[in-house]
């Protein structure tokens, strides 16, 4: 295999998942397809449908660390990453090993992996900006951020970043600071007013326009990832805060303009 974006030789990894909720197993299938070995462990016995993956579980951590792995891949939620890691006897691992995360927060794994990881471990932070609903049909044109936090073995790391690369993703170079700059003003507010419409208990009617149907579509995707995300999103990053005042602040603002027309509007009816 040859890289389209460097000239560096690539390499078929030998993957080992931590985290096979969701978004662990719809990333291992593409992984599976393009011919790289996975391998998971989780908090959940997933030993049946792994069998059916062909992909080895292992529900004691120990020797998913000892196994030979190129790459560690976190996919788990943003909320237990700490624990997660924490809990994992990471000295026992046996050789130089890649770790990516795929949190969807950056800074925050970012600062645990260099906090827990033995130094001559590499590191790599990603963001595949889709899911399973957005990345259904293929990943072509689909964001993938990344940033190469401690990187010295650019081959295994080129050849991870090609997984993205060969389905057609657009890649994304970006410090992990400014993912999540721009992601509280972007994906968490998203998530934040699907969350709203939800709450409202808002339904399709037979009379949808179009910025109604792009509403019922924001709030079943905000739905469908489960809440640990969502307050992931908020608790850890810490630009989302403020976000959310600004929200607040612009839907006092626009229901001011509102009340105060109507109420010139009704002394103009009244002379
Ligand atoms: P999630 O709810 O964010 O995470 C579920 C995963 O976290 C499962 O593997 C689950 O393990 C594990 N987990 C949760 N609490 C745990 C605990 N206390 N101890 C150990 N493991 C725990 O849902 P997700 O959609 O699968 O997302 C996984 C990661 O991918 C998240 O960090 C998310 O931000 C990121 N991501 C998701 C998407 C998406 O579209 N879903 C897109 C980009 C990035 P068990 O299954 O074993 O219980």
């Amino acid at each position: 295999m040859s890289s389209s974006s460097s000239s560096l030789p690539l390499q078929t990894l030998k993957i080992g998942i931590v985290g096979f909720g969701t978004f662990g197993q719809f990333l291992a299938k593409t992984m599976i397809k393009q011919g790289h070995t996975t391998r998971a462990t989780s908090r959940t016995d997933y030993s049946q449908l792994c069998h059916q993956l062909d992909v080895p579980f292992f529900r004691d951590v120990v020797p998913f660390l000892e196994a030979d792995n190129d790459v560690i891949l976190i996919c788990t939620s943003i909320l237990s990453l700490s624990e997660v890691l924490n809990s994992m006897p990471l000295r026992r691992l046996k050789r130089q090993t890649l770790f990516v995360d795929v949190l969807s927060v950056k800074e925050h794994p970012r600062n645990v992996l260099l906090q827990v990881l033995p130094e001559n471990m590499d590191v790599l932070c990603t963001h595949p900006m889709f899911g399973p609903e957005s990345g259904k049909n293929g990943w072509k044109d689909l964001p993938l951020v990344y940033e190469k936090v401690r990187v010295r073995n650019e081959t295994r790391c080129s050849s991870f970043l090609h997984i993205f690369e060969s389905e057609g993703c657009r890649m994304v170079e970006m410090s992990c600071e400014e993912h999540d700059k721009v992601a509280a003003r972007s994906q968490f507010l998203s998530h934040s007013i699907g969350r709203i419409l939800a709450e409202m208990g808002i339904e399709s009617t037979s009379m949808n326009t179009k910025s109604f149907e792009t509403l019922v579509k924001l709030k079943e995707s905000a739905t469908n990832d489960s809440f640990d995300l969502f307050s992931g999103l908020f608790i850890h990053n810490r630009f989302a805060q403020q976000e959310l005042m600004n929200l607040e602040q612009s839907f006092e603002k626009v229901k001011q303009r509102l009340l105060k027309k109507m109420s010139e509007q009704q002394s103009l009816s009244s002379v």
